[in-house]
């Protein structure tokens, strides 16, 4: 599948039109479904469907939502037929947190029961839906965001390329394992995709990350960790070049 995000300082109406264009750039990585979460002041809006960019951009309204940071996902069913609700973004019980992913989970059918056990209420069939679940279940034992974000993929068994938003966090999480993953460095904003080509348009400065890494970018900033230690950013960040 592909995946997107924006994280942007302002809150800004062509930030629609990146992620528009950017789930169409993305869109032969997987047709099946179509979603979007949003991100401001007011909390987390998701808006899915099965169907083409086209469609659902038009029937979810997605060019009317507003943020500063957006989530994006076009899906190639791999656990959960194509409908509307295995779409991604997927969230946990209480809707603040959202999770796009592309890859496959060996392991959820365990950690779905166990997560069932401690009375979350799943509505997917989707492998995904268990990475929001745990971030909450860790964040309900005091973990502070980050820290549950890591004990949630430390979790995992798989392969995966993992966005994830929550309400009250100005950034955009995410994880690789046998996946890709790119970061895209703009002006007051940056990108985190599958691939170079969403954000080309707007910048050819990018930040590689490397399997097993684990981090999180700002509007501003990007961090990544290692086994528990910190990458130095700088060594990742490269010019692209196009002559
Ligand atoms: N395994 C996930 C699903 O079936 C992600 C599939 C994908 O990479 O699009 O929803």
């Amino acid at each position: 599948c592909g995946i997107i995000g924006i994280a942007s300082n302002k809150k800004d109406k062509s930030l629609t039109d990146v992620l528009v264009s950017s789930l169409s750039r993305l869109e032969y990585r997987g047709y099946d479904s179509v979603g979007v979460a949003s991100l401001d002041d007011e909390g987390i809006d998701v808006r899915k469907a099965k169907g083409k960019v086209v469609e659902v951009v038009k029937t979810k309204k997605i060019n009317e939502m507003s943020g500063y940071i957006f989530l994006g996902h076009t899906r190639w069913a791999t656990h959960g037929a194509p409908n509307d609700q295995n779409a991604h973004p997927h969230v946990d019980c209480s809707g603040r947190i959202a999770v796009v992913h592309n890859g496959t989970l060996n392991n959820y059918k365990e950690l779905r029961e166990e997560l069932e056990s401690l009375g979350h209420k799943f509505r997917s069939d989707t492998d995904t839906e268990v990475i929001p679940h745990l971030v909450e279940e860790f964040m309900k034992r005091d973990m502070e965001s980050f820290e549950a974000f890591k004990a949630a993929v430390s979790s995992l068994r798989g392969s995966y390329a993992i966005l994830m938003i929550m309400e009250g966090e100005k950034r955009i999480f995410f994880a690789r394992l046998d996946n890709p993953l790119v970061i895209g460095l703009g002006e007051d904003k940056n990108f985190i995709a599958s691939e170079y080509a969403p954000f080309l348009p707007l910048t050819n400065t990018v930040v590689t990350i490397q399997d097993g890494e684990i981090g999180f970018i700002t509007p501003s900033s990007v961090y990544i960790e290692k086994d528990g230690k910190i990458v130095d950013v700088n060594e990742r960040v490269h010019k692209l070049n196009f002559t």
